[in-house]
């Protein structure tokens, strides 16, 4: 049904997609809920007729999933995989041997690490670049050898953005397709395709599921000839998620737009109470009028997200602190999820970028990265403020 439309012709919202595609009731049973389809196999009606054959190849429920993820992306096709980091695996294997791709520099730990530790394997290399501007792409391209561009906006956990209408047109010019990470903005806050980018991948395991309970990935594209392919490797590579990841995820994105909002809204409050902190040396939120890219921020994105990351005045003892007196942002890693987190990247999550790389990057010992749930706004502002006062000895 991703061709759902209002009676008027007109394509209906997000809350809207994201309640009905791949969610119709059951023909059988009248189940408003399609049922959890946990059969490995099928029966054909005769040989080789079905729609259906093998879980591996298709399954009734992540086929709900693919649908209606990739309506909210308004893409064509959707594919999920079984994490984030087996999507990037697998549009890697799409690659001819020995191609050559041009990255955004702070990509995603596990991209990075797919990237310069795996796909070497295969003869592929890649250039980081900043991508601040689209003519960097025409200075590094190999012609006929290089093939992607990949880009993620905002970074973590810096918040960088790039300019993904400019980055695809300069890549399309080049004969390069276009894939962007979206996992940070989700559809509710940032549709790449229709900024022009080729390929959107998601880490399913952050917002889109958003309850910390799936670890799962996605990719959504019109592209024909790329879906074609990505089909064939969903299939031969094999990296699939269990039926019972697709349904709670399919779950999730019912309530996408609602908790996206609260998020936004929460993480603005807070932005703007780190803002006005005295224990506080900066803080980085795309939606604050301080962010250099606000502007940017403002034409691409619909919303600006749920993560914030600002310096703590001090060292890393004060960092410790503010760790040690929040009462209402957990200690871990990871993102998305309806209850706040609070970690520290130079430690966690980027400890195994090189200290030279960190220190180009920003990501020293004082910078705290947060995302913000969906609690009560006003519950968020008192918990960090309070633990920003203790932290100070
Ligand atoms: C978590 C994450 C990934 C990797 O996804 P997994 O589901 O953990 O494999 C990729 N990109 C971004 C931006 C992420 O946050």
């Amino acid at each position: 049904m991703a061709g759902l439309t209002n009676s008027s012709g007109k394509k209906p919202g997000l809350a809207t997609l994201a309640i009905h595609v791949g969610s119709e009731p059951d023909p059988i049973t009248g189940a408003v809920i399609p049922p959890l389809s946990m059969s490995t196999t099928f029966k054909q009606q005769e040989i080789g007729v079905s729609t259906y054959e093998y879980s591996r190849s298709n399954n009734p429920t992540r086929e709900s999933f693919e649908k209606c993820l990739a309506a909210l992306e308004n893409g064509k096709h959707g594919f999920a995989f079984s994490s984030g980091s087996a999507g990037t695996a697998t549009i890697l294997n799409s690659l001819p041997k020995a191609s050559h791709i041009i990255s955004i520099n702070d990509v995603y730990g596990g991209t990075y690490r797919y990237f310069t530790k795996v796909a070497v394997g295969m003869g592929i290399t890649v250039d980081f670049l900043e991508l601040a501007h689209a003519d960097e792409l025409s200075e590094k391209v190999i012609p006929g050898v290089t093939k992607l561009v990949w880009i993620e906006s905002p970074t973590n956990p810096t918040l960088k953005l790039a300019n993904i209408s400019k980055i695809s047109e300069a890549a399309h010019k080049l004969g390069l397709l276009v894939v962007v990470d979206n996992t940070f903005m989700s559809p509710a806050f940032q549709t790449p395709l229709d900024l022009g980018a080729d390929i959107v991948i998601h880490s399913v395991t952050k917002y889109l599921n958003g309850h910390s309970d799936v670890v799962m990935g996605a990719v959504v594209t019109s592209n024909d000839e790329f879906a074609e392919r990505l089909r064939f490797l969903q299939n031969a590579i094999g990296a699939i998620p269990s039926p019972f990841d697709c349904y709670q995820a399919l779950r999730g994105l019912k309530t996408l737009s609602l908790r996206m909002k609260q998020h936004g809204e929460n993480a603005l409050a807070v932005a703007k109470a780190l803002e006005n902190s005295p224990y506080v040396e900066k803080v980085i939120y795309p939606g604050l009028e301080s962010h250099p890219q606000h502007q940017l921020a403002k034409s691409q994105m619909k919303g600006f997200g749920g993560m914030v990351s600002f310096y703590i005045k001090g060292d890393l003892e004060t960092a410790r602190l503010f760790f040690k007196n929040v009462k209402y942002f957990t200690l871990a890693e990871s993102l998305g999820g309806v209850e706040s987190l609070a970690e520290i990247p130079s430690l966690m999550t980027h400890g195994s970028v090189s200290a030279a790389d960190r220190e180009k990057l920003g990501i020293s010992d004082t910078l705290i990265r947060l995302s913000v749930g969906i609690e009560d706004t006003e519950d968020l502002v008192e918990d960090v403020l309070n633990a920003l006062k203790l932290s100070q000895v």
